[in-house]
């Protein structure tokens, strides 16, 4: 299940939706949705469309900083090949996704829209039958999977390259978003991200 071109569940984003349409009108200015195949072992889920990332073009983490962050360590490490944002994905070795699917504004979504949206989330991660590897990319991404997975949230406590195990199949790891404000800050690491993708690939046997 995803949810519809110009989804009406979350006003506020709706809103800014419409205000977008205005002031980019050559955005994609909509919902963006996953990509990737439902029987990859890896999933990996991050917060939101960016404003002049996937909300202009349309395609997740795609067109900005995080994208391009993200599909360079995809490539390096032989799970993707490029992604533009003029060319189709179709090499793409695992399926990438976010917690909340529209813009929000400040990147902040609110309890109501990651509540609301956490009901596309569970549909792609149940529909994931080979799921093994779950990266979730901050602390909201990391909540929203653990709800999706109908955990306790108490039990998983989101912590920067920490491992939990889900059950005998799948493993969550987490990391600081890799957004550009984390990285020009320190907070995230570019070691940080070669650790997580060496990790994944040792779990995967890639
Ligand atoms: S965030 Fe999710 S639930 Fe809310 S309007 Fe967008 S697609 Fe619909």
């Amino acid at each position: 299940m995803e949810p519809k071109k110009n989804c009406t569940i979350c006003n506020r984003l709706v809103d800014y939706r419409n205000q977008n349409k205005i002031l980019f009108p050559d955005f994609y200015n909509d919902r963006v949705v996953g990509i990737g195949s439902f029987s990859s072992e890896l999933l990996i889920v991050g917060l939101a469309p960016g404003l002049r990332g996937a909300n202009r073009t349309g395609k997740i983490f795609n067109g900005d900083f995080s994208g391009n962050l993200l599909f360079n360590f995809l490539k390096k490490y032989n799970i993707s090949k490029s992604y533009s944002e003029f060319e189709e994905m179709n090499n793409l070795n695992c399926r990438i996704t976010n917690a909340v699917k529209c813009l929000p504004p400040n990147n902040k979504p609110n309890s109501f829209e990651i509540k609301k949206c956490n009901v596309f989330l569970s549909s792609e991660i149940n529909k994931m039958k080979n799921l093994r590897i779950i990266l979730t990319l901050g602390q909201i991404s990391h909540n929203s999977t653990i709800i999706a997975l109908n955990k306790n949230l108490s039990e998983y406590k989101f912590k920067h390259l920490k491992k939990h195990k889900i059950n005998d199949q799948i493993i969550l790891l987490n990391s600081y978003h890799c957004s550009k404000y984390n990285i020009n800050t320190k907070r995230l690491k570019i070691s940080d991200l070669d650790y997580i993708f060496k990790l994944i690939k040792k779990l995967l046997h890639f």
